[in-house]
């Protein structure tokens, strides 16, 4: 499935591009003439239209690093209904993980939640994240200085963490959890 914010974008670029074409064949086949319509649609509002499509693919982008960066940290204070035990410590890209669950451990629909930031394999102190310049993210220890880069943030690599400690769990409590 395409994520929203691709869609997004690609609606965005689809409109963008569609709307000159559109304009230049209804030109066409009314006037038999391409550009008919198209010059009689003064300069600066396809000046005005560019712009807006450049920044609505730049708002979408935004939005995306906003929401990659911001996470989902307050979930374990912030339900105090839901019990939250840690289950796990997994490595994962050379660092570590903790993975907490829900009271209702081996319920098919537990939640199973990679908490972010993961810990230093050295010395276990949290790690910090920064975005490289070129791209991806450098990974840093306050502590002890260890350092790694990764093409993927904190956000998705804990969504893979969650994903295969859930499929561990089911491998050795069978697909029903129980
Ligand atoms: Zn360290």
């Amino acid at each position: 499935m395409v994520k929203k914010w691709a869609r997004e974008i690609i609606i965005a670029g689809i409109i963008g591009i569609l709307t000159p074409i559109s304009t230049s064949i209804g030109s066409k086949l009314a006037t038999d003439d391409w550009l008919n319509y198209v010059e009689l649609v003064p300069d600066y509002i396809w000046i005005i239209f560019g712009i807006a499509i450049v920044a609505w693919i730049a708002y979408v982008a935004i939005k995306k690093r906003k929401n990659e960066i911001s996470g989902i940290h307050g979930i374990l204070i912030n339900d105090p209904s839901t019990m939250w035990f840690p289950w796990v410590t997994t490595l994962h890209k050379e660092v570590n993980w903790r993975v907490v669950g829900s009271t209702q451990n081996y319920n098919p629909n537990a939640i199973i939640l990679g908490q972010r930031p993961p810990h230093c394999p050295k010395c276990d102190t949290e790690l910090e994240q920064n975005r490289s310049f070129w791209r991806g993210y450098i990974w840093t220890c306050a502590k002890c200085n260890w350092k790694k880069r990764n093409k993927d943030s904190f956000h998705t690599e804990a969504k893979r963490v969650e994903r295969i400690t859930k499929s561990e769990l089911e491998k050795r409590h069978g697909s029903s959890f129980s």
